[in-house]
């Protein structure tokens, strides 16, 4: 039987001509490029079963990488689903980052250098040297740490670290020359000598060689390009190369991929660069563009039919994808059937998403559902609210980080003490942050002291400036007070009365730290408090849930319901998608709006595509979530959801822009800006503001970057209604 009705038959997949050209096209390069869910990686399975099976190539001499060792597992899953039954032969998907790490240790070991790696999980006997100590851990965190305030003079605070990260991440993947360093933008001082001198250290710190996991890249290239004899023995070992979701590949990735595909360039490498989400650290779609350069006779093959989603999803996200200037213009269509319009919830609270999540799921009825979320935070309070339902999920990329953070700690700390205020150990890690005002000396003054009784008796008895006479029977009070409350009440407690929120809001300021995100952990762990009797049980919630979230991973066949960032969702296909926690300063994130008030487009850009990914995982249904209220705080519904508004609801949108109470100017004006010319980057003249650029569009808001008075947000139909806006030409 023919290869494809075989597959029919098998997969009940008939693959179109374009699919079937690019299965057939096994000699020589080929780029495909086409939208989410048109059967790329199908596609590339097939023509990995047909190698095997058609052109009887071994298993061994074929290479298909993908963006991240799940997404190979994935890959994999689906390969065995297709060819399980037609062939033994196992091929290995796996990511260019293992290939290049194979390689370092080969060659390093052919030289006989030793080696360590210092990132991922750190050794217990590296932990021992203590952070303080001359020789700091051999750890990618601790050995920048350490640089860090060798070079600037002060403690790094952690948003520093996590950028100074990126920027190395990038400037590694991206090749970035030496004289180059400086032009890389990144908001941390001295970023570019504090990388200078990492790579000193790693080079010279021992004879040992020390490795970061881009080193793997770096090096392996290094290798590739001056060892013939290696170089050649992979090269003849790979006569086919596939590579999937190539969108994501960095430079010296796509350059590992050349120099491996050389001489016979049997390389198939597909490609949708809307789906483009890893920028930030280090991909570059550029390369593919320049593909029909580096080889001349190339085939280049292009996929528009959607075979994922339903009318509804296909059209809007069509629609929605083409906010964006920098990209080939495409247009994604689909010959499925229309299903169900896209769901758009603008909840009150942040609680009521929770609620409403939590029942839609429960009731549902087996189909595959996955909840997408910007950042690994939001999935937190969720799990928290599933398992109290007894709802089970699969999470997809696990990050217990949270329940390490240092305001956990402090929580956990506040707590301790409330049971036990003789505690000058617990009293040391959190006098700082109170508002009792106890200084340093006073501490050193309680463990000279030792009384053995409560600590704020001992300093009542000593002799106190006259602002904390006051304080200190306020706080003994306080904390006594504290260990009866329930837990939701004693975090209350603990950041207004205490002053902790106040402190925290100082510490920020001070140290240049996110004010937001510190906040959004103290919600989490309100929320997570919820419901709670005692601090104990708080305290056995908090590590219940991470040992939860910690092996949830392990549940990818045993649940319906997975839960995953839009990162780590990429390539994937569910039934029902929720969207959760579309608020601006989330989705898009507040450095993506305050780059694009800048305008700085490229984040912005980035973040529209990072939606899109999630908006082409359903199948079916899509429901976009957002809520007005975080705790007390007003929020605003992502601008993306206004823009997926005027896409689905374009009547609704306009009707809500009728004429209001107050005298209005002649509307029809041609000059006026109308409902259908609000665009984001588009000039405009406020009556009263002057000249200025819609930077921000999100639902009834419209925020707006004026040349004399500043950024503004302004209500969309108060400046339609009264004419308040022209076009600016
Ligand atoms: P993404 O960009 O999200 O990675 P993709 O282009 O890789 O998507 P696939 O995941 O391969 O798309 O395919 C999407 C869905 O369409 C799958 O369920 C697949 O089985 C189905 N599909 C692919 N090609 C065909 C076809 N020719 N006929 C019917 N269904 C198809
Ligand atoms: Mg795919």
């Amino acid at each position: 039987m023919d290869f494809f009705n075989l597959m029919e038959e098998q997969t009940g997949v008939r693959l179109n001509e374009v699919q079937k050209q690019a299965v057939q096209h096994t000699e020589g390069p080929l780029l495909l490029l086409a939208s989410p869910g048109s059967g790329k990686t199908t596609t590339l399975n097939m023509k990995i079963g047909y190698l095997l099976l058609e052109k009887k190539v071994r298993p061994e001499r074929i290479m298909a990488v993908t963006f991240s060792k799940a997404a190979a597992r994935d890959m994999a899953d689906r390969f065995d689903h297709f060819f399980s039954s037609l062939t033994d032969e196992k091929v290995n998907f796996s990511t260019i980052h293992s290939f290049a790490f194979k390689v370092v240790r080969e060659s390093l070991r052919k030289n006989g250098q030793a080696f360590q790696l210092i990132e991922g999980d750190i050794n217990e006997e590296e932990l021992k040297k203590g952070f303080d100590g001359p020789d700091v851990p051999l750890h990618k965190k601790f050995i920048l740490r350490r640089i860090y305030e060798d070079t600037n003079g002060v403690q790094a605070p952690d948003d520093d670290m996590d950028e100074l990260m990126t920027y190395i991440s990038y400037v590694k993947n991206r090749m970035v020359g030496d004289k180059e360093l400086e032009k890389v933008k990144c908001n941390v001082k001295n970023a570019a000598d504090i990388y200078r001198s990492y790579e000193r250290f790693k080079k010279s710190h021992s004879d040992q060689v020390l490795l970061d996991f881009d080193d793997m890249l770096t090096y392996c290239h290094q290798i590739l390009l001056e060892d013939a004899e290696l170089l050649s023995k992979y090269q003849r070992q790979f006569e086919y190369i596939l590579t999937d979701e190539s969108q994501d590949n960095s430079v010296v990735q796509h350059e590992i991929v050349e120099l491996l595909a050389k001489p016979q360039n049997n390389i198939c490498v597909v490609a949708d660069d809307d789906q483009s989400i890893f920028m930030w650290r280090g991909s570059d779609v550029t390369k593919l563009l320049q593909f029909e350069k580096i080889y001349p006779n190339a085939t280049v093959l292009t996929m528009s039919q959607n075979y994922r989603s339903s009318q509804e999803i296909v059209h809007t996200a069509n629609r929605f994808i083409k906010r964006n200037k920098n990209r080939y213009p495409k247009e994604m269509f689909t010959e499925n059937e229309s299903h169900q319009p896209i769901e758009i919830k603008a909840l009150k609270k942040y609680d009521d998403q929770l609620d409403y999540v939590t029942e839609a799921i429960r009731n549902s009825s087996g189909e595959e559902i996955a909840v997408l979320y910007r950042n690994n935070s939001s999935a937190i309070p969720l799990a928290d609210r599933l398992d109290k339902e007894g709802i089970g999920f699969y999470m997809r990329d696990i990050d217990a980080k949270f329940f390490k953070h240092w305001i956990v700690e402090d929580i956990l700390n506040f707590m301790r003490f409330s049971y036990n205020d003789r505690r000058i150990d617990v009293l040391e890690r959190i006098h700082t942050k109170m508002n009792a005002y106890i200084s340093k000396q006073q501490i050193a003054y309680l463990k000279r002291r030792n009384t053995k009784e409560s600590v704020f008796d001992t300093l009542l008895e000593s002799e106190l400036p006259s602002y904390q006479q006051k304080a200190i029977p306020k706080a003994k009070k306080l904390f006594q007070d504290l260990n009866q409350m329930n837990p939701y009440k004693a975090i209350r407690t603990i950041r207004e009365k205490l002053g902790y929120d106040h402190a925290i809001g100082k510490m920020a300021d001070k140290f240049g730290f996110n004010a937001e995100q510190l906040f959004s952990v103290l919600d989490n762990l309100e929320q997570i408090a919820e419901g709670l009797g005692s601090l104990k049980d708080f305290a056995f919630r908090l590590k219940e849930l991470e040992r939860l979230i910690q092996t949830s991973k392990f549940n990818k066949n045993k649940s319906s319901l997975t839960l995953t960032t839009f990162h780590s969702a990429k390539g994937l296909e569910y039934d029902k998608v929720y969207m959760i926690d579309l608020i601006n300063g989330v989705v898009p994130s507040k450095e993506d709006m305050d780059r694009y008030r800048k305008s700085e487009t490229d984040l912005m850009e980035e973040a529209v595509r990072l939606f899109y990914v999630g908006m082409t995982r359903a199948r079916t249904n899509l429901e976009l979530l957002s809520y007005q209220y975080k705790g007390n705080e007003r929020v605003s519904e992502s601008m993306f959801v206004g823009n997926v508004k005027k896409i689905v609801q374009p009547a609704a949108m306009k009707s809500s822009t009728k004429k209001g109470k107050r005298p209005v100017p002649d509307l029809n004006d041609e000059r006026l800006l109308k409902y259908e010319d609000i665009e984001l980057g588009r000039e405009v003249f406020h009556k009263k503001f002057g000249k200025g650029v819609i930077s921000e569009y999100g639902g009834d808001q419209i925020g707006i970057q004026f040349e004399d008075v500043g950024y503004k947000e302004l209500l969309v139909k108060v400046c339609l209604n009264n004419g308040l806006l022209i076009k600016f030409y």
